[in-house]
Formats: C-alpha cells, sequence, structure tokens
C-alpha cells in the first residue's frame, strides 16, 4: 500500500512562541517523514485559497487575519495512515479542550489559535500540498 502523504501547518502562534522543533520532533519521533518542508510569510491570497470551504463562515475573517500574522511552517509528512495519524497527534480543533498528550492539547488555550493545522482527507491532502509546493519542493516517492 502506498502510504499517506499529509499537509501540515505550524500557524503563526507555534512558530512565534519557537514551538517549531519540538513540534517537528513529535511527528518524526512517532516514525512520519518530513517530505517537504518551508517557512513563510502566508499571502492573503494563499490564505484565502487553503480555507475555501470556511468562506462566508463567522470566523472566516479573524482566521486569514491569524494566519497572515506572521511566518508559518508549512510541511508534507509521509507515513502509513499519516492524515489519520497526524489529525490524531493535533486533537480537537478547540485547543482548550483537546486531550492532553495531544499537540493542541499540549500548548494552546485557544480555538482559532490551535497552534496546527492538518488535511482530514486524501482529497485535501492532495489540494493542499499542490497548493503549498511546487512537485520539486517535495521529495519523490521511496522506489521499493
Ligand atoms: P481543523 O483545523 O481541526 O481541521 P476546521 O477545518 O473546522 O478545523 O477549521 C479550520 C480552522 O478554523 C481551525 O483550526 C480554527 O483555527 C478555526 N476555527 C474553526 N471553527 C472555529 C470557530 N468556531 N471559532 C473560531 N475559530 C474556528
Ligand atoms: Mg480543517
Amino acid at each position: 500500500m502506498t502510504d499517506d502523504r499529509t499537509l501540515v501547518l505550524l500557524k503563526p502562534d507555534a512558530v512565534s512562541r519557537g514551538l517549531t522543533g519540538l513540534i517537528l520532533a513529535r511527528y518524526e519521533a512517532k516514525g512520519l517523514r518530513i517530505v517537504a518542508l518551508r517557512q513563510r510569510m502566508v499571502t492573503p491570497d494563499l490564505a484565502a485559497k487553503h480555507y475555501e470551504e470556511h468562506h462566508g463562515r463567522p470566523y472566516y475573517d479573524t482566521l486569514v487575519e491569524f494566519i497572515t500574522s506572521g511566518p508559518v511552517v508549512s510541511l508534507v509528512l509521509e507515513g502509513e495512515r499519516a492524515i489519520e495519524v497526524v489529525r490524531l497527534m493535533n486533537g480537537s480543533t478547540d485547543a482548550g479542550v483537546a486531550a492532553p498528550g495531544t499537540i493542541r492539547g499540549d500548548y494552546s488555550l485557544y480555538y482559532q489559535r490551535n497552534i496546527v493545522h492538518a488535511s482530514d482527507s486524501p482529497e485535501n491532502a492532495a489540494r493542499e500540498i499542490a497548493l503549498w509546493f511546487q512537485p520539486d519542493e517535495v521529495a519523490p516517492r521511496a522506489s521499493t
């Protein structure tokens, strides 16, 4: 079976608080492989495309404001069931009540400033990876 690939973002709260290395280490220690990685400021255009399914929701404007407010680390993680595993590691969306032991549960109190993003389905993973990375920025799959 081909391993999953999923798009992860360390949001501006994670980067500004100096949690980048700590969070990346948790994914790597789990056995997930980093196959693409970069830090950037997010343009309003990229933010709008990334969050297109949330357009019109009451929290949309503050969501875009937050994700464009400071540097974001984007990465692609690869591994068996990576999409499901990373969502479990990240924890519930509302970080204040996310389970202790999850990344959100351990590092944030807030609904919106919730440290990390991860793709929620194979379709969204493919769409988000193509949105955040050029093909030549992503490591080719290892031949078996
Ligand atoms: P997830 O990031 O867990 O996939 P969603 O896709 O539902 O969650 O929402 C995207 C992001 O929008 C969340 O991570 C959070 O930052 C923000 N968000 C979602 N719902 C709310 C809400 N009701 N109030 C404030 N922020 C929200
Ligand atoms: Mg989501």
